[in-house]
């Protein structure tokens, strides 16, 4: 990898995915595979003026070493230092900057019922914490290649060649190249995106309504007042960070219990190592009442009856078929990428922070307003090449928002 795309690779990740201030404490997780690339952030972290900046090392093949050698229980157990940590953590609010790299079959051949055990009973200990943390504090996903990663894309090319593709495919969705500041880019892209969200947002929709010649047939009611969002965003004090990189998305929190009709996936769904592909799933009253998949059925129905915020809609996200991610046609097996290639929604808990003065409320009293509650939001892609999505307003009127998988053009002549 070059070094001067790594260092500002790197940049892009501190300055705008998370934003590190002046005084800010940085966490960054990483696998131990991408030292090269940590050593960078964390330079350039301290160059912004952090006070203090830790590492969590990961490393792909130890955590498959304790999932095969741990009992269920044991794995699950989350010990007391691991809470305190999570407090200091809550306490603090450090800015934290996650670096994706794991190979996706890392956990193939383990039980689905340990995995999912585990999962579990982690997140449940630690939701508290993750709670308290919610919107107080600056993070960011990115990802690099790990060679295990890279392979499972291009299986034909040498684990080196395999990276190195991976690296160029990543660097591109991110808009960093030789020749560009990327933190300059992304200061347009994120105008962009508040361009469309100020649209969606005056337009205030009481509904949408999603049609493909796929099967796709969907009506999904809205919350009056819940906010469409996309690229940058803000800490309850004022904080912007860019959460993804890369992001394409808009998206909201659609109404739990307002959505009828069918979704078809059409890319498939990477889900704790397995794919489920070719899926529909029907919803009548808000929840998922019947689903069909032709391969990974078994895993669909573990998602769908993982508790009763699984069965019902907690995202509902804008993706034009024109992104460069969907124009790379890689699949990369990482909802990071694969969500920005295409429209799609989530099954699960909804973004509470779309909702105004969210911080007021408990989560109880937000469930009521309709945002969705759920230990899982797990995304699936419905975009295609024909998707139209219209939205219906209070009056009934009908606006364009998507045709043929893109911005309608009614839209975008009104965004000019
Ligand atoms: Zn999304
Ligand atoms: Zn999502």
């Amino acid at each position: 990898m070059n070094k001067n795309l790594l260092k500002k690779y790197a940049r892009l990740i501190v300055r705008v995915g998370a934003n590190v201030q002046r005084g800010n404490r940085v966490i960054v997780w990483a696998a131990t595979e991408q030292s090269d690339l940590v050593v960078e952030v964390v330079k350039d972290a301290y160059r912004c003026g952090a006070e203090h900046v830790a590492v969590e090392w990961t490393n792909d093949a130890l955590t498959r070493l304790h999932y095969t050698h741990r009992m269920t229980d044991v794995m699950a157990e989350v010990p007391r230092w691991e809470k305190e940590k999570a407090k200091d953590m809550s306490e603090r609010l450090p800015c934290r900057i996650f670096i994706e790299s794991e190979d996706p079959d890392l956990l193939r051949g383990i039980s689905q019922e340990k995995i999912r055990a585990v999962q579990t009973a982690r997140v449940k200990a630690l939701k508290p914490y993750r709670d308290a943390m919610e919107n107080k504090h600056a993070w960011t996903i990115a990802a690099a290649p790990s060679k295990a990663w890279a392979k499972k894309i291009f299986p034909d090319l040498t684990p080196g060649q395999a990276v190195n593709k991976l690296w160029d495919a990543i660097l591109k969705t991110v808009h960093v190249s030789a020749d560009t500041d990327p933190v300059r880019e992304w200061e347009a892209i994120n105008e962009t995106f508040r361009a469309k969200c100020d649209w969606l947002n005056k337009k205030s929709f009481a509904a949408m309504e999603y049609a493909s010649s796929n099967g796709t047939n969907l009506f999904v009611g809205l919350i009056q007042g819940c906010q469409w969002a996309g690229g940058g965003e803000a800490t309850l004090d004022g904080h912007f960070f860019n959460p993804n990189l890369p992001t394409e998305e808009i998206f909201t929190a659609p109404k739990a219990g307002a959505a009828s009709g069918k979704l078809v996936s059409t890319k498939p769904l990477s889900y704790n190592g397995q794919l489920i592909e070719n899926f529909s799933i029907t919803f009548e009253g808000g929840k998922a009442v019947s689903w069909e998949a032709e391969k990974g059925k078994a895993m669909l129905d573990q998602l769908l009856t993982m508790d009763e915020g699984a069965t019902m809609l907690g995202e509902l996200a804008l993706v034009s078929k024109q992104s460069p991610i969907n124009q790379s046609g890689i699949l990369f097996y990482n909802t990071l990428f694969d969500e920005n290639a295409s429209c799609h929604v989530a099954l699960g808990s909804a973004y509470t922070n779309l909702y105004p003065g969210f911080e007021k409320l408990t989560r109880k009293e937000l469930t009521e307003r309709g945002l969705n509650d759920s230990l899982i939001h797990v995304d699936f892609m419905i975009g295609c090449d024909d998707l139209s999505i219209t939205g219906i307003c209070g009056d009934g009127t009908r606006v364009p928002v998507f045709r043929n998988g893109d911005w309608a053009p009614e839209m975008l002549a009104e965004l000019q």
